[in-house]
């Protein structure tokens, strides 16, 4: 990117007089004075830590200009500034120009679960046929989505956006911040429920992605869930749903799913054969909302197909990893709520394997007053013949330990607290051999990947 100040001063409605800078020119923008480059417009956001205390380290890095809110009083003079009334109000109108500017097609996603598989599957898949630029990491907030525009380079034809949201209203002013051209929901779970109390109402909340949507766009949406095909009633864009039912535009017609991926047709393209090269039958549903876009832009299949299969995927998902044991390990350690546990369980359970299937359980965060109910709701996922031994970790899990102490034996179901993964990962250690299959996942504040790193560590 590249912009000068009297541009970038324009589109933020600066407050100052800036006369003096006018042709400084700004090469990228970052609210982290640590990560900022040489060049780059240095934005002091307000939240926990206030940015404008950085300043200094953010000039020592390299800053060419930075914002100051008018409310922090005198602006420095030893570098070019930009007054404005609020950091985060300036950063996202100033990504709205720069968007209208470079004018890319974009693609927004969102979904309780799926979204940055999704993302990573759009954009594999775009890439075949334009120049595309996607949502880094997980940067998907009110100041991830504008930092994601600003990194765009100027010859960027697709815009693919993950947008996430924990509260009503987000994805309405993320929506209108991009004016997508495709919105795609790739399914309603029970993440936030904490916040939201039912799904109906995560729902609604999901729905806001339409609301910035073009006149001409088009609705993308897992069309096997009631809570959508509901609400899509009302949308008057284009639309296309995607799932297992005959019903749905784009459906699945076959599919095989192995330990390490599945294959699957489609009622679209009956003569190609697609496969995600990930565990878990869910990835199917991120890969058919990934071909609706394939269809709309007109990605040939064939092309589609060798997309998907070489995937450059952000790092946190499920992955398979070997053990110092020998043992294979099906580690899930970034994220989890009760559709993903269920998921990777039923994943996890289809694994052939010559010894035991272990699984170590952290608690699932976020889930409010339900949260009891949504742990001991797991039980089914645990078949005594199917799993050997289970380790619970945390305090909700107690839910889920009385549930299953109906049905594992006591020696096969073991409980620990949070400050005790290192017992644990000793006694994991003492147990696994070559043949077993572990199976690790819980919430990123669980931790459970120290477990990980000492079940991997051969010394
Ligand atoms: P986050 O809210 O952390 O950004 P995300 O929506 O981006 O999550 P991913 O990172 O793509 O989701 O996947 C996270 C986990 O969610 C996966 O490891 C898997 O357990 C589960 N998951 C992914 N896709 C689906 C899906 N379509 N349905 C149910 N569970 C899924
Ligand atoms: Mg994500």
């Amino acid at each position: 990117m590249k912009m000068q100040l009297s541009e970038i001063a324009g589109a933020v409605s600066a407050q100052n007089d800036i006369t003096d800078w006018q042709t400084v020119e700004i090469s990228s923008v970052a609210f982290d004075s640590r990560e900022l480059k040489p060049g780059a417009l240095f934005v002091p956001l307000v939240g926990e830590r206030d940015g404008h205390k950085f300043i200094d380290k953010a000039i020592e890095n390299g800053a060419a200009a930075i914002f100051w809110q008018a409310d922090h009083g005198e602006a420095p003079t030893n570098v070019p500034v930009i007054v404005v009334d609020d950091a985060l109000k300036a950063l996202q109108a100033l990504s709205k120009h720069y968007l209208l500017k470079i004018n890319p097609r974009v693609v927004a996603i969102t979904g309780s679960n799926g979204k940055t598989t999704t993302k990573d599957m759009v954009a594999s898949i775009l890439a075949t046929q334009f120049n595309v630029t996607k949502t880094q990491d997980n940067f998907n907030n009110e100041i991830g989505v504008p930092i994601t525009i600003l990194s765009m380079e100027p010859n960027t034809e697709m815009l693919v956006v993950e947008m996430g949201m924990d509260r009503p209203g987000q994805l309405d002013l993320l929506s209108r911040l991009v004016a997508p051209d495709v919105a795609i929901i790739t399914m309603i779970g029970e993440a936030h429920i904490e916040f939201f109390g039912t799904r109906d109402k995560i729902a609604d909340a999901k729905m806001e992605i339409v609301n910035g949507l073009k006149d001409d766009g088009l609705f993308i949406f897992d069309g096997d869930e009631p809570l959508l095909q509901e609400r899509a009633k009302t949308v008057s864009q284009r639309q296309l749903t995607f799932g297992h039912s005959k019903e749905d535009d784009l459906n699945v017609t076959a599919m095989t799913p192995t330990s390490v991926n599945t294959t699957f047709t489609t009622n679209v393209w009956p003569d190609t054969t697609f496969e995600v090269p990930m565990i878990g039958d869910y990835n199917v549903n991120n890969a058919l909302a990934a071909l609706c876009v394939a269809r709309t832009y007109r990605v040939a299949p064939e092309k589609s197909a060798a997309a998907l299969l070489n995937l450059d995927l952000t790092r946190n998902r499920a992955e398979w990893l070997q053990g110092s044991q020998g043992e294979q390990i099906l580690s899930d350690v970034y994220n989890s709520n009760p559709t993903a546990v269920k998921e990777v369980m039923a994943a996890f359970s289809k694994t052939p394997v010559d010894g035991r299937r272990l699984v170590v359980l952290g608690d699932m965060l976020e889930l409010g007053e339900q949260s009891d109910a949504l742990h001991a709701g797991l039980s089914p996922a645990f078949d005594p013949d199917v799993i050997d031994s289970v380790y619970l970790v945390g305090p909700h899990m107690h839910a889920l330990y009385d549930r299953l102490a109906t049905t594992f034996d006591a020696d096969k179901l073991h409980f620990y607290q949070v400050d005790e993964l290192g017992t644990l990962s000793a006694d994991l250690l003492a147990t696994l051999t070559a043949k077993d299959a572990i199976l690790i996942k819980g919430s990123h504040g669980i931790h459970l990947e120290s477990v990980l790193a000492t079940l991997r560590t051969t010394d």
